[in-house]
């Protein structure tokens, strides 16, 4: 149920709605928006009856929610999210290019693709100082260091830090260094990471697991919003199917159909989508053609010497390039990057 308030709703008759939400034993969750608030209740078994809420002052209309999740969904904000990452917005009319490493490897690997990044327009610094890697016997991070290193690259280009968190032991640490945690594929449903995380309230990006269904994935974002955090963007990546031609299949399907069921922002990830550095670029413009409102790319200054995913990593000069094309793609469109 979602009870929407009267444009011009005072504090007292919010607090009223709130306070009668509480006293059915539910949680009210006031969701802001541009013209007026909404109250989302989560918590009930069954359908509500709205009429316990229409006729309170400063109520507009009560609204049951069709879809099992509640906070994500358009039906409760229509708005778009636009999340601000300390003065960066992520979700609005511009694209917003995140890019960097898989992983942090050294001072000088990190710095170098840093600066070549920020140079041709990406806002975000990704790279991974906690890696989750499909065998224990290949290079897992540099842990703090590598946090202490994208700290340092923040510094020097005002790029902000987008870094993955593998378990809520590190929690705390990688959220004193991130400026955006990433949720890695494997662990989109590991409930209790995604509920800490919703509670740090620091922003998130949330990668599909590599077998999620789209539905599944909402459902995992609506674990870190029913925290009280709705600065949560969503990652495609691509999903595992018959092919393996590619390293996974970018499901760019998704992205129209998640702007449609949700106000977040998609994010869409053509290295680990297709991963082969050759059509990289090809994905990216594709996932901007079709509504992406951000990319997250991988560069390294040497891919050949990366010590992770070196084979779908861009040279500094590759991305420059696909810099060039995706902003031809995203004008077309009508939008900046
Ligand atoms: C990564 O971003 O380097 C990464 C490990 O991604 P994913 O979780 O999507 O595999
Ligand atoms: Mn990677």
């Amino acid at each position: 149920m979602l009870v929407v308030m009267k444009p011009h709703a005072t504090p007292e008759q919010i607090a009223g709605v709130e306070e009668r939400i509480r006293s059915l034993g539910l949680t009210p969750h006031a969701i802001p928006g541009a013209q007026r608030v909404a109250i989302g209740i989560t918590g009930n078994k069954g359908a509500l009856d709205p009429a316990a809420f229409e006729t309170m002052p400063g109520v507009a209309d009560a609204i049951r929610v069709s879809q099992p999740f509640k906070l994500v969904s358009r039906e409760v904000k229509e708005e778009d999210t636009v999340i601000d990452v300390d003065g960066v917005s992520l979700g609005g009319k511009a694209i917003r290019v995140m890019a960097g490493p898989c992983s942090v490897e050294s001072k000088e690997q990190l710095l170098e693709a840093a600066h070549a990044v920020k140079q041709v327009g990406a806002t975000f610094l990704r790279g991974g100082a906690f890696k989750p890697r499909t065998s224990p016997y290949e290079f897992q991070g540099l842990g703090e260091e590598g946090l202490k290193l994208l700290a340092l690259a923040r510094e020097q280009t005002g790029l902000k830090v987008v870094t993955e968190v593998m378990d809520t032991d590190q929690l705390p640490m990688v959220a004193e260094y991130a400026d955006v945690l990433q949720i890695g594929a494997r662990n989109m449903q590991n409930y209790s990471l995604l509920k800490r995380v919703g509670a740090v309230g620091k922003p998130v990006l949330l990668k599909r697991g590599p077998a999620a269904t789209i539905k599944e994935w909402l459902m995992a974002a609506e674990y870190v919003v029913s925290e009280g955090n709705y600065r949560v963007a969503l990652c495609e990546r691509g999903i595992r199917t018959f092919e393996t031609m590619t390293r996974n299949t970018l499901d760019l399907n998704a992205v129209p159909v998640l702007k449609a069921l949700t106000h977040l922002p998609v994010v869409v990830d053509p290295s680990h989508g297709i991963g082969l550095r050759a059509h990289v670029p090809a994905m990216a413009r594709a996932g901007v053609a079709a509504g992406a409102d951000g990319l997250i790319v991988e560069v390294h200054p040497a891919p050949d010497r990366a010590l992770s995913d070196g084979h779908q990593s861009l040279t500094p000069a590759e991305f420059a390039g696909l810099m060039t094309q995706v902003r031809v793609i995203a004008g077309a469109i009508g939008r900046p990057v």
